[in-house]
């Protein structure tokens, strides 16, 4: 039970405000017609947003950022509020990624206060979490799943809030252009993650799971096949306009 795929370009900061906007003209002109049930969200870095957001207007392209602060308002130097996001027109944004999570700027409750933030400025949070090779290799990749997921969705018990979050399943290992995890093995945590959801919420209900991790134009047809496997997020492979356009083709014939 899922509601849409989505697909997620994680740009991060390989680009300057130039070369993003070239990007966009090119996956605007070459990006094939998708149906409504299915979102493409383009997440530039902050600086891009407003050019990025004006080159899409007309398209049926959606618009993320890659992170937000936790608080709405205030004294807090170099931050962007999910308020001021939500203010731009911006409707998704990524929480937790590993790339920001690893130098230790977000735990589980940080990631908790900003998935708070992003539902209370009405943005749609993509919620990352995965285990590092480390943990995968001593086998605790489940009991790490399980914590990273309890901690960031802390206090939200409810099926409507909880199902207005995308889960988005990226072994830290995987990402970065490194060897992409087996569908099977990302399925395994599909299943896990429906678990936890269900159980926390004590209902089943509509959710969507995605994965991210190298994902690029050689592997994004078997991983859209997988019924359990609602999207992705692809980082390298979203700054090359034909990769990427042909990862949202191979999701768009799996839909
Ligand atoms: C990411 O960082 O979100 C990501 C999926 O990166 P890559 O596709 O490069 O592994």
């Amino acid at each position: 039970m899922h509601r849409e795929r989505t697909i997620i370009g994680n740009w991060k900061a390989f680009l300057t405000i130039p070369q993003a906007e070239a990007l966009t003209r090119h996956l605007v002109a070459g990006m094939p017609a998708f149906p409504d049930g299915m979102q493409v969200v383009l997440a530039p870095s902050f600086e891009a947003l407003t050019e990025i957001k004006e080159e899409i207007t007309t398209t049926p392209l959606k618009l993320g950022a890659q992170d937000l602060f936790w608080e709405d308002q205030g004294s807090f130097t170099g931050e962007v509020s999910g308020r001021a996001l939500a203010a731009l027109g911006i409707e998704y944004v990524l929480v937790g990624h590993s790339e920001r999570r690893q130098f230790g700027y977000e735990t589980d409750g940080i990631v908790n206060k900003k998935l708070v933030a992003a539902l209370r400025n009405n943005l749609t949070p993509v919620f990352l979490f995965g285990e590092t090779r480390i943990e995968r290799d001593e086998g605790k990749t489940e009991e790490v799943i399980t914590r990273q997921v309890a901690g960031g969705l802390s206090g939200m018990e409810s099926d409507e809030l909880l199902s207005k979050i995308i889960y988005a399943y990226e072994p830290v290992w995987a990402v970065g252009g490194k060897a992409a995890n087996d569908v099977a093995a990302t399925e395994a945590i599909a299943r896990l993650t429906r678990e936890l959801l269900f159980e926390k919420a004590k209902k089943e209900f509509a959710y969507t799971f995605i994965y991210g991790g190298s994902v690029d134009t050689t592997n994004a047809a078997s991983i859209a096949r997988s019924s359990l496997i609602h999207g992705a997020v692809v980082g390298r492979a979203s700054v090359d306009p034909a990769a990427f356009i042909s990862i949202v083709q191979a999701f768009l014939s799996s839909a």
